[in-house]
């Protein structure tokens, strides 16, 4: 069997294979915060709510958008209402002062990979890159997107700090919904239901700093599948109080239904508008300091540490004496290393927490009230 004869056959024996397990595996959206990825991802978040929060005017809210397809020799051929899509999209975007414009005809890309496009796959991840440009929203739409070991997923978008910077939607998944839940990734947004930073609880007091970070857009136990024809909750799940949830399902970065979202919250359109005046300004570079944070503060309990970089601790009261917290030692690939309990022994009061690290040669005193 010649070379090409072996692809072809094997091509067809893994491609009908695929094509059955994943005909109803399809899943809505690929970007999940990997453990690697969560400190970037906080930090960059944290710094945009920030900023965002003084600024209420951008002049640089436009958006070039550029398509190109991927269709693999032997798909079949398809096309796609694309001018209506982007329409739909751009009115939406419009409303919040964010204008999308299509600057060229889309792109066909014609490859003959055997496998869909990955974003796993680096070969795929060359490939795109040489249609991608600074300043230009690239979007890609291949056949099918895969997500993994036959795992076919609607698409991802990158976030602003990754590496990447593309978005990915799968043909049979190209619509305005899918197109701006992307589009949300791209500038910055998690998805409603993000759990990477800890559970929101129902009753919004820890909503700065769980799931999706933001306050204006409530707890969201994962709609997927919870959500009726007629735009209705129906999940019964409850959050670790025993409070219901009441989640939004109009908001594009859930899982709702495609057809009942339609808004993204206040907060959500500072936090795309000051990434996209970043890309417009081409101020594309992001400050790569050592960074620290601790919350709550004051504690009582437990006291959750953010960092880049692996630091051990330890505290010390206002007359000078130290307390080691027993077993710490953080590391930053290991999520459970990040909670360090407070011991019970220590009174009330002001301490400093000393965070030290030989590794970057990093030393920093915060002052902490254990409560
Ligand atoms: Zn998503």
């Amino acid at each position: 069997m010649n070379r090409y004869i072996f692809a072809l056959f094997l091509y067809l024996l893994v491609g009908s294979y695929c094509s059955l397990i994943a005909q109803d595996t399809i899943d809505e959206c690929g970007v999940t915060l990997e453990e690697a990825d969560l400190t970037a991802a906080y930090k960059h978040f944290e710094a945009a709510k920030e900023a965002s929060l003084n600024r209420q005017d951008y002049d640089c809210q436009t958006i070039p958008l550029r398509l190109v397809f991927f269709r693999r020799t032997w798909d079949e051929e398809w096309s796609l209402p694309y001018e209506e899509v982007i329409q739909e999209s751009s009115q939406v975007l419009a409303e919040m002062g964010i204008e999308l414009v299509l600057t060229e005809a889309p792109i066909t890309v014609i490859d003959n990979d055997l496998g869909y496009l990955s974003s796993r796959n680096s070969s795929d991840i060359a490939e795109m890159n040489e249609y991608v440009e600074p300043g230009v929203l690239t979007v890609f739409v291949p056949t099918k997107v895969s997500g993994g070991f036959f795992l076919e997923i609607c698409g991802y978008g990158n976030f602003p700090w990754s590496e990447e910077r593309n978005i990915v939607i799968s043909s049979s998944c190209f619509d305005s919904a899918t197109l701006l839940h992307e589009f949300g990734h791209y500038f910055g947004l998690f998805h409603t239901h993000q759990y990477s930073f800890g559970l929101e609880k129902v009753d919004g007091t820890n909503c700065n700093k769980t799931g999706d970070l933001l306050c204006d857009t409530p707890a969201d136990p994962d709609l997927r599948s919870d959500v009726n024809d007629s735009c209705i909750y129906t999940g019964t799940s409850t959050d670790y109080d025993g409070a219901q949830y009441e989640p939004d399902l109009t908001l594009y970065m859930s899982y709702s239904l495609r057809d009942c979202r339609s808004t993204f919250s206040p907060q959500q359109v500072s936090i795309m508008k000051y990434f996209i005046a970043r890309e417009c300004e081409n101020s594309w570079t992001f400050v790569d300091e050592p960074y620290v944070r601790i919350f709550p503060n004051p504690a009582s309990d437990y006291l959750f540490i953010m960092a880049d970089f692996d630091t051990e601790l330890y505290l010390m009261d206002i007359r000078g004496n130290r307390y080691f917290v027993p077993d710490y030692k953080y590391s930053f690939f290991n999520l459970d290393k990040r909670m360090v309990t407070i011991p019970s022994n220590l009174r009330p009061g002001v301490y400093f927490l000393h965070i030290f690290s030989n590794e970057v040669s990093y030393k920093e005193v915060i002052r902490l009230v254990i409560q």
